[in-house]
């Protein structure tokens, strides 16, 4: 089955957004843990927690993405940028031990002059810091445009900074499909070609989540602005192609397209959902039609 679903605004709380995230025809959805420019986070109430474990079990939603604010940035040049950053992913991961642990997305971080190796450093120590064997969250890099001197540009940056945190194993990616398109990864001509890079440089099996967007801009313009699926220079076959890939079907989908309105996701949903249709899984007897 299909997992999909699209950024939702998190303001009337998490049972909101469950019905909201139903109403589209979605079955899982992403959230920011907090203000996305800003830093500050609602506190969350038991009863809309629990109204929202009701309601997901009930629409059979699984897979949340808790998106990071953009403001965080772990590898700031200015310290209280940093710490920042750390005391921002240290309070999100333990507020999402209430929801039992999610996927938890955040960006890199710009190196802003220091250099990609001194932000991949820096990132690193930051991610040291969170007791992440104790968590029941993943926690996700997503792949980035490249734009100004952002990390995770590049499959080897990302694999750079989970080989130097040691305790790993809840170190994973999500690939969002503009970012990676806008830094070159051709995913467009060469799906297949991209997604061995992938295994061979961070592995797939860290792979855990997609951002499916299309791109305003053409292969390797830096640029990270987001288009509506089919509208962009991706095309709308080529994320078929993404949500059908036998490596990647199983994994849950994100919208973070450009819309106004709930219902102008449930129509890209909608059209995702009539174009699914992966390979079916080998069940290793012969083929019916050798029996006809
Ligand atoms: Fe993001
Ligand atoms: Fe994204
Ligand atoms: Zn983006």
């Amino acid at each position: 089955m299909l997992k999909i679903g699209c950024h939702l605004s998190c303001a009337k709380g998490f049972a909101a957004m469950s019905k909201d995230a139903h109403s589209i025809g979605a079955n899982t959805f992403q959230f920011f843990t907090r203000n996305p420019r800003g830093g500050s986070a609602k506190a969350w109430q038991d009863a809309d927690l629990s109204a929202f474990a009701d309601f997901a079990r009930a629409f059979g939603q699984s897979h949340f993405l808790a998106h990071a604010p953009y403001t965080l940035n772990a590898c700031a040049a200015r310290e209280n940028v940093r710490e920042f950053a750390y005391l921002t992913l240290e309070d999100d991961l333990k507020r999402l031990e209430r929801l039992g642990g999610c996927l938890y997305n955040f960006h890199p971080g710009s190196h802003v002059g220091q250099g990609v190796d001194a932000g991949i450093e820096k990132i690193a120590q930051t991610l040291c810091a969170m007791p992440l064997a104790d968590l029941h969250s993943t926690v996700l890099l997503e792949t980035m445009a490249g734009k100004g001197s952002e990390i995770g540009g590049s499959f080897e940056q990302l694999r750079a900074i989970i080989d130097q945190v040691p305790a790993n194993e809840k170190l994973g990616v999500c690939l969002d499909t503009c970012h990676a398109w806008d830094a070159g990864y051709d995913i467009a001509g060469d799906l297949d070609g991209v997604l061995e890079q992938f295994d061979r440089i961070i592995g797939l099996d860290r792979l855990k989540a997609v951002h499916l967007n299309d791109s305003m801009n053409p292969l390797g313009s830096r640029k990270d602005r987001h288009a509506r699926l089919g509208e962009g220079q991706i095309g709308l076959d080529a994320l078929v192609r993404v949500v059908n890939h036998p490596r990647l079907h199983a994994l849950p989908f994100y919208l973070e397209t450009p819309n106004d309105t709930l219902a102008g996701y449930g129509a890209e949903i909608a059209l995702i959902q009539s174009r699914y249709d992966p390979p079916q899984p080998h069940c290793g007897s012969a083929h019916p039609k050798e029996h006809a």
